[in-house]
């Protein structure tokens, strides 16, 4: 088993994740099985209450877990799938030891930061030496060398290399050469100075990954190998890529990173096949045609809260060679009117929440979709607007709301199931993770996904009420897909629209490039019908509960 540990230096915000992320693509490539963990220092015991605006999105795994959106990356760039055992925070670890002294496991010893909490954090690197299923474990420690949290991990880490040998392990330190105007220079120093509090630590790092605006020169190069005890060619140079994300692995390994760290760790592999990748990064860079889209939202200045979503929208994008103008709209700014902002755009897509702020914005902004036959993609939240603007607009049912926000609604068209009641006092809440849908046969659904089960993330509280399914239903509302019993709604659509898709679960968890997930996919599509004026208009069949096929898509006229 062979181990890679990613630190940062300097400042935060260098791109670890992707870095790391980025260095799992090309192992991967070259045939090696590759498994991530993050190690994330703050006190929090899992990121799912951690606010957006400070934090980013929380990204769910499959079982559930609510974690850092750097897992995102990695799922995003490689095959591997992640659970809560990939992603430790010191809030857990300290959870762990103090619930293990309170059993009375120390048996009345000192417990102290060494050995019990490095202990624990030993542990759960070696959870994952499963030499039956992985080849490399990329650890990423969040936060930057010097942080007082961060100092237990990098002491089990220490600890670690001792244990396994130095033959089997490489640190990488992705730290900061800034460019100095005035001085028409990059400067080392930073990186010296967060090399040498590594050291200090016990630490050497083999690999420096240099996060530059510049070309990194041969002088350059040579003063940080020196100094930093790094060879020549393990000093790296990250230069802030022109268009997309997706081209870190292929920069990364034009500096021959991949080809250092399997000579570094004696792995012997064939050169890596990225030709799929370039061609998926040539899609992203030059499509030929452009579509708007507007998000309509809650954190539009924070581009990390809506991550996965934007990626999922690039990567269905590049698949039909398009590219994407994001048109990023504040809910709030939708309240009192919204036509002036969502004339120009050839989609509209409401990303989950929480919490009443924005939500009638959001409102509006289904409404004018459905009116004006604008593809329309609700994720979470965004299903649960678009099902209470059609209850309140076509349906008539005026007071129809979630109970989420209005606890005493009359018309609660989106609330918590009867059983949820219940067990909510005593702290039960959200369903999460992976859950089964049924796709119901004749639907857009069924079209868009080409099965008839699917398997979906959830993080939510609230589901459709579904006393008022056959109401809704004879207007043109459809639930398209069910969890298997029957009783939740996880999919709906409009009869009577080209594209009008909610899920109650998030689709942007799964999304990846060259496999772009089929709900944005088909929006996509249908975001370019209508952009290039083909527009599809399906015509109600308010005898069947469901679309007919074979009525599927008439040209508008
Ligand atoms: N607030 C809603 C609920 O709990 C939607 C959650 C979400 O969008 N993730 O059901």
């Amino acid at each position: 088993m062979k181990y890679i540990f990613v630190t940062g230096g300097v400042i935060s915000s260098l791109g670890k994740g992707l870095t790391a992320a980025s260095l799992g693509t090309l192992l991967e490539a070259r045939g090696l099985r590759v498994v991530f963990q993050k190690f994330d220092p703050y006190l929090n015991v899992d990121p799912g209450t951690m606010n957006p605006f400070q934090h980013g999105e929380v990204y769910v795994l499959n079982d559930g877990a609510e974690t850092d959106l750097d897992l995102g990356h990695y799922e995003r760039f490689t095959n591997c799938v992640l659970t809560r055992h990939n992603n430790l925070t010191s809030g857990q670890v300290y959870e762990t030891v103090i619930l293990k002294e309170r059993r009375g496991d120390y048996l009345g010893k000192t417990v102290q930061v060494i050995p019990h909490v490095t202990d624990v954090i030993k542990d759960r690197i070696r959870e994952l030496s499963d030499e039956s299923k992985y080849d490399v474990v990329i650890t990423e420690i969040g936060g930057t060398t010097g942080d007082i949290e961060g100092l237990p991990f990098l002491e089990a880490i220490r600890q670690f290399i001792l244990e396994v040998g130095p033959q089997n392990v490489i640190n990488m330190h992705v730290t900061l050469v800034p460019y100095i105007k005035a001085a028409h220079e990059l400067k080392t120093k930073p990186t010296q100075q967060s090399v040498a509090k590594l050291r200090e630590i016990g630490l050497q790092p083999q690999v420096l990954i240099c996060r530059t605006e510049r070309p990194l020169d041969r002088d350059v190069r040579r003063k940080l190998s020196m100094f930093c005890s790094v060879s020549e060619k393990a000093v790296i140079e990250e230069r802030d890529v022109e268009h997309t994300i997706y081209e870190v692995p292929l920069t990364l390994h034009a500096e021959g990173l991949d080809q250092l760290v399997c000579d570094l760790l004696h792995l012997e592999t064939p050169a890596p096949d990225l030709e799929d990748w370039r061609k998926f990064v040539e899609r992203v860079v030059s499509p030929s045609k452009r579509v708007k889209i507007a998000v309509v939202g809650k954190y539009m200045d924070v581009r990390d809260a809506y991550k996965s979503i934007y990626e999922s929208l690039t990567h269905a994008a590049a698949g039909e060679d398009c590219g994407i103008d994001l048109k990023l709209i504040d809910a709030e700014s939708l309240e009192h009117g919204v036509d002036a902002q969502l004339k120009d755009v050839a989609g509209v897509l409401i990303p989950g929440g929480f919490g009443p702020r924005g939500v009638e914005g959001k409102i509006n902004a289904a409404r004018y979709a459905r009116e004006h036959n604008v593809p329309f993609l609700g994720l979470c939240l965004g299903m649960q607007v678009g099902t209470i603007e059609f209850a309140r607009n076509v349906c008539g049912i005026k007071n129809a709301n979630s109970t989420e926000f209005d606890k005493d609604t009359p018309e609660p068209v989106i609330s918590l199931l009867e059983e949820q009641r219940g067990v909510r006092n005593k702290g039960a809440s959200m369903r999460l993770g992976t859950w089964p849908t049924n796709i119901v046969k004749n639907t857009l659904a069924e079209k868009i996904y080409g099965d008839t089960e699917v398997t979906e993330r959830h993080r939510h509280r609230y589901e459709f009420n579904m006393k008022y399914r056959d109401r809704m239903n004879a207007k043109g509302f459809v639930i398209s897909g069910t969890s298997p019993d029957g009783t939740l709604a996880e999919l709906i659509e409009l009869r009577d629209h080209p594209y009008f898709v909610g899920c109650q679960y998030h689709p942007e968890f799964q999304s990846k490039p060259n496999k772009p997930h089929p709900l944005f996919q088909g929006f996509i599509q249908a975001c370019l019908r209508r952009q290039t004026g083909h527009a599809t208009r399906v015509r109600v069949d308010r005898e069947s509960p469901h679309r007919a096929p074979e009525r599927e898509l008439v040209p508008q006229r």
